[in-house]
């Protein structure tokens, strides 16, 4: 019998790896739903992935789960205080032409010192 987390599970994604341990990451949250971790190439003092446990391809799918959507940027939120001062951009590549490379949603936090307009 497979756990909701197993059955979205995508085998060849690098994200669902980083969920299950397989692929070592700097976690800063996790929780039943979604975990954080540090982007391995920055474009912030502070810039943090927050992913659903579950694959989700892009937020297109996941704004299907209004309450997982707005845990993800609860999180977000918390992560943002945590780690800067709590001030934060929040960014969901969403398709090849928007620059998504892992198509497993994630969101962006962006934050810590004055973000420059059009950084990332
Ligand atoms: P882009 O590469 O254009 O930012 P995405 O929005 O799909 O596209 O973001 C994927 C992000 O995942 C990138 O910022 C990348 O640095 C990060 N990343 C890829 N592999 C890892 C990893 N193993 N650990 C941490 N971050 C990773």
């Amino acid at each position: 019998m497979g756990n909701s987390v197993t059955e979205h599970r995508d085998p060849d994604c690098v994200f669902c790896k980083i969920v299950a341990g397989e692929i070592p990451s700097e976690r800063v949250h996790e929780d039943e739903q979604v975990i954080a971790f540090k982007d391995l190439s920055p474009k912030a003092p502070v810039h943090v992935l927050v992913v659903p446990r579950e694959h989700r391809r892009d937020v297109r799918e996941l704004a299907g789960d209004p309450a997982l959507l707005a845990h993800t940027a609860e999180v977000a939120s918390k992560v943002a205080s945590e780690q800067a001062d709590g001030d934060f951009r929040l960014i969901f590549n969403t398709g090849a032409n928007a620059g998504q490379t892992v198509f497993h949603v994630h969101a962006h936090v962006l934050a810590g010192g004055t973000l420059a307009e059009g950084e990332m």
